[in-house]
């Protein structure tokens, strides 16, 4: 077997270890004699894997007990709506925080449901920076102020959570959550994906305090009401069991990287090591503001186009794979999500100064 650094922006690689478990336990998970794919989402063998998998969340993030912790499917799009859905209110608007194309998407969902507040927009700056906290024009009766704090397309991650008093901040942590520690008692709600930094696809994390459940719009689905999921442990309907058990594989990995403390520290090292070749390189450019730069995707450019084709081909050859850009930025991206070891970031640094000299 040979596994290549994969750079995916999502779905992106797994921790070998949690795979190696992953087989070791399919046919027969714990003694159960019967995989995880097979057993009954209401049996006493998932109903401790689901626990377990929230309690460790919990610890990771130190989530507070006021805040539910919910498993939905429906990806991180899904949230664009059930967002205005749930935590409307009965309020005439909401606030949107414009950086980059999924908060963009986020906006556009929310637009079809009520009146929205544009607080900032850097599109005319190619979504290059976050904003400044103020520069934003919050609306202090909105119903929440929504941001995604870090675009995974753009390379762009807000270096601070921004304050908007006692109106609920909304965050999309899709592609960093897990990435450092973060304190969800500054928010209403987060949510994000599971494709990117916590699992397979498949399941969406919710974490959202309790006083804001319970007052939908009339005449939405059940599905679509977080206090449906909350009622039942995540169970109202069959979760999405395989995904959820391996995130909760994945979280006990976290925990013994030293948890967010210590992957936060090999996250910087990681990002340190492709910003500053970057940075030395003048064959190869990063166009984000640096306080802003993402430590989880790092979009970069080759000084000539007509090569990229020729980067992705060799890359590819020298084991460095799904390195491509999104189209609509171009050149390349890499993800360095948490389970990147620094040993992939330096084999690509090690392969892109190798290109430059040939090429360059
Ligand atoms: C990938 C991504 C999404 C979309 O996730 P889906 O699971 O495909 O719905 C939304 N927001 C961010 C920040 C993402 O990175």
């Amino acid at each position: 077997m040979s596994r290549v650094f994969n750079f995916s922006a999502g779905p992106a690689g797994l921790p070998l270890e949690v795979l190696e478990q992953v087989r070791d336990e399919l046919l027969d998970w714990h003694g159960a004699g019967m995989g995880v794919m097979e057993m009954s989402h209401r049996g006493k063998h998932f109903t401790s894997i689901i626990e377990a998998a929230e309690a460790d969340l919990r610890e990771l993030l130190a989530i507070p007990s006021n805040y539910r912790v919910l498993f939905l499917q429906g990806g991180a799009t899904m949230q664009f709506s059930m967002v205005p859905i749930n935590l409307l209110r009965g309020r005439a608007s909401a606030d949107y925080l414009v950086t980059g194309s999924w908060s963009k998407k986020a906006l556009a969902e929310a637009r079809r449901l009520t009146s929205v507040r544009v607080v900032a927009d850097t599109e005319a700056e190619r979504f290059t920076r976050a904003p400044a906290q103020a520069e934003l024009d919050l609306d202090p009766g909105a119903a929440y102020l929504h941001y995604c704090s870090n675009e995974t397309i753009y390379g762009v991650e807000f270096p601070y959570v921004p304050d908007c008093g006692d109106v609920p901040l909304v965050a999309d942590m899709s592609s960093h959550i897990l990435s450092r520690p973060v304190d969800v008692s500054r928010f209403g709600l987060i949510y994000a994906g599971a494709q990117k930094n916590i699992g397979p696809v498949g399941v969406t994390v919710v974490i959202v305090r309790d006083d804001l459940l319970g007052a939908p719009m009339p005449g939405m689905p059940l599905m679509l009401d977080y206090a449906t999921y909350a009622a039942n442990g995540s169970m109202y309907n069959t979760p999405p069991t395989f995904a959820i058990y391996v995130a909760g594989l994945v979280f006990q990995w976290l925990k013994r990287q030293g948890g967010l403390v210590g992957i936060e520290r090999r996250n910087i090292e990681k990002a340190a090591l492709l910003y500053d070749f970057i940075d030395a390189s003048a064959f190869y450019a990063n166009p984000v503001r640096r306080e802003d730069r993402s430590r989880m995707n790092v979009p970069f450019t080759l000084a000539r186009p007509e090569l990229d084709a020729r980067f992705v081909t060799e890359a590819s050859a020298a084991g460095i794979e799904q390195i491509k850009g999104h189209k609509s930025v171009g050149g390349m991206r890499a993800s360095i999500y948490n389970p990147m070891p620094v040993d992939g970031v330096r084999a690509l640094v090690d392969f892109m100064k190798e290109f430059e000299r040939r090429c360059g």
